[in-house]
């Protein structure tokens, strides 16, 4: 019998045994290794999500592990194999991937939250969405390649280009993987952020952070960018004020890349978006080719993925981390580590 943590009810997780099964055709069976807390994941605990998801779920889409065993039909892949999981499903048949945008098909099945997800001891998935991981990776960084990818397919969207001076509003783990993809692509980069732990891990990293609550932060930008404003902003704070901000600190013509989810309509102050010609870009999850290039950055230490890794729990522990997130701030990711009650539960073995 091997383990998940299982999402029952709202602020409800709990640690249980889970049966497991064999690899059907074109399926693979993992044994997850690492697996990161996402907001997303935060808000199906707190039960935001509930009409969406059916409990029990086992989430879980941030992820790195190995191949257990192969199904009927699959090649390239072979028991060991280090993994990531790109956790799109999509129907190839809707008007968006017809299209080609078969990672926002309107009948996407998002792994981890639509059907079940990486924080368990053994999980079955598509033989597609496998991403292979360099060896020399390590499994614990190669869990921040999910929320990397989402970066890379942000900066992709707003067309980030060398020299040009952007701003990010929200400075949590997706924001500050933004950051530093966009300084990757030669940009100036200022991040804004409330939580003083993180402008705290953000200058570590050497990007600037200011304070929104203290900062006058569309004056900082005038005078950093010789009152020109910036070329791009991205939204990553999901609130009110960050949307406001992003607008705010723009230059003509330039580009606002929402990323953050924002459960209900804004205000937004189209007359600057008429007088200052400026551009509204949506991002949402990544493609593959994002992901490979996630793969790279993390692998190759432009993303510093062990300094965005706060803490690592075992599995029976990750309901007390939902709890711990719940404060906010002073954490950036925390990843659960299935692996470590693998060998106190009976038959783990496959
Ligand atoms: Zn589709």
């Amino acid at each position: 019998m091997t383990l998940a943590v299982r999402y029952t009810a709202a602020r409800t997780l709990t640690t249980a045994p889970a049966e497991t099964r064999s690899p059907g055709p074109g399926e693979v069976e993992l044994a997850p290794a690492y697996v990161g807390i996402c907001g997303t994941d935060l808000h199906i605990f707190h039960g935001d999500m509930d009409a969406r998801v059916a409990a029990p779920a086992v989430l879980g889409h941030e992820m790195s592990g190995r191949v257990m065993r192969v199904g009927p039909g699959v090649d390239g892949w072979a028991p060991g194999d280090a993994v990531t999981v790109m956790p799109l499903r999509w129907d190839d048949t809707c008007p968006a991937c017809l299209k080609g945008h078969q990672h926002i098909c309107q009948n996407l099945d998002f792994i981890g939250i639509d059907s079940p997800g990486a924080m368990q001891q053994r999980w079955t998935v598509p033989a597609s969405t496998l991403v292979r991981l360099p060896d020399a990776l390590a499994l614990d960084r190669a869990a921040l390649v999910e929320p990397t990818a989402v970066a890379v397919h942000d900066v992709g969207r707003a067309a980030v280009r060398e020299g040009e001076k952007v701003v990010v509003v929200g400075g949590g783990p997706v924001g500050v993987l933004i950051a530093l993809v966009a300084r990757a692509a030669g940009a100036e980069v200022r991040v804004v952020e409330l939580s003083a732990h993180r402008r705290l891990l953000a200058e570590e990293l050497g990007l600037t952070a200011w304070n929104p609550a203290d900062d006058d932060v569309p004056a900082l930008v005038r005078e950093w960018t010789g009152e020109a404003g910036a070329d791009v902003a991205f939204e990553v704070s999901g609130a009110a004020g960050g949307v406001d901000t992003a607008v705010e600190v723009l230059g003509v013509r330039g580009r606002l890349c929402l990323v953050a989810i924002h459960p209900r309509p804004r205000e937004v102050n189209l007359h600057r978006f008429f007088w200052r010609e400026l551009t509204l870009v949506g991002a949402r999850l990544y493609d593959r080719s994002d992901f490979e290039r996630a793969v790279a950055l993390v692998a190759d230490g432009t993303i510093p993925a062990d300094r965005l890794i706060s803490k690592v729990v075992p599995l029976t522990e990750a309901p007390a981390a939902f709890e711990a997130l719940e404060g906010g701030g002073d954490v950036m990711k925390i990843l659960v580590d299935c692996t470590a009650d693998a060998y106190d539960t009976e038959g783990a073995a496959v």
